[in-house]
């Protein structure tokens, strides 16, 4: 009799091996079949600027997928990284710092801040650590981008 509680087979982790078809769509369920992830591991990498089309079912583009593992894989110093985007624990989705409330604070690494903002939802706090070059990015992009107030 072989044990029942045989420890269960490792997962590998050649995400950034595999490559999606680039003229293919694919759903939440095909992405998290295709690298073997799990939904919060999809769910960070939206919020670490993988693209999607915004459709009911959101999809997304095998091109999109290659570049955004080739991105991940060179990421540039010093580029701003897609739409920094913030993961909320409040109502789990994720919030731009180009939108809303936000306050930068310096952390406690030279050169690293931390960005907070305001859940608009929930009120929460969703933090996320960005470098000198992001902090001034985002401010241009908040001056160049009032977002969603009205106008005459
Ligand atoms: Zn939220």
């Amino acid at each position: 009799m072989t044990a029942a509680n045989a420890p269960r087979k490792k997962r590998r982790n050649l995400q950034s091996d595999r490559k999606a078809r680039l003229h293919q769509l694919y759903s939440n369920d095909d992405v998290i079949k295709l690298y073997e992830i799990s939904r919060n591991t999809l769910t960070n990498w939206i919020a670490d600027g993988l693209a999607f089309i915004d459709a009911e079912p959101r999809l997304f583009r095998g091109s999109d997928l290659n570049a955004f593992h080739g991105r991940r894989r060179v990421k540039a110093t010093g580029e701003p990284l897609g739409l920094f985007l913030v993961n909320c624990f409040g109502c789990k989705r994720s919030h731009s710092l180009l939108e809303g409330e936000i306050s930068i604070s310096p952390g406690r690494t030279e050169g690293v801040f931390r960005a907070s903002l305001t859940c608009p939802d929930t009120g929460a706090r969703a933090n996320r650590y960005v470098c000198s070059e992001e902090v001034e990015a985002i401010q241009r992009l908040r001056e160049t981008n009032p977002g969603r107030e009205t106008r005459d």
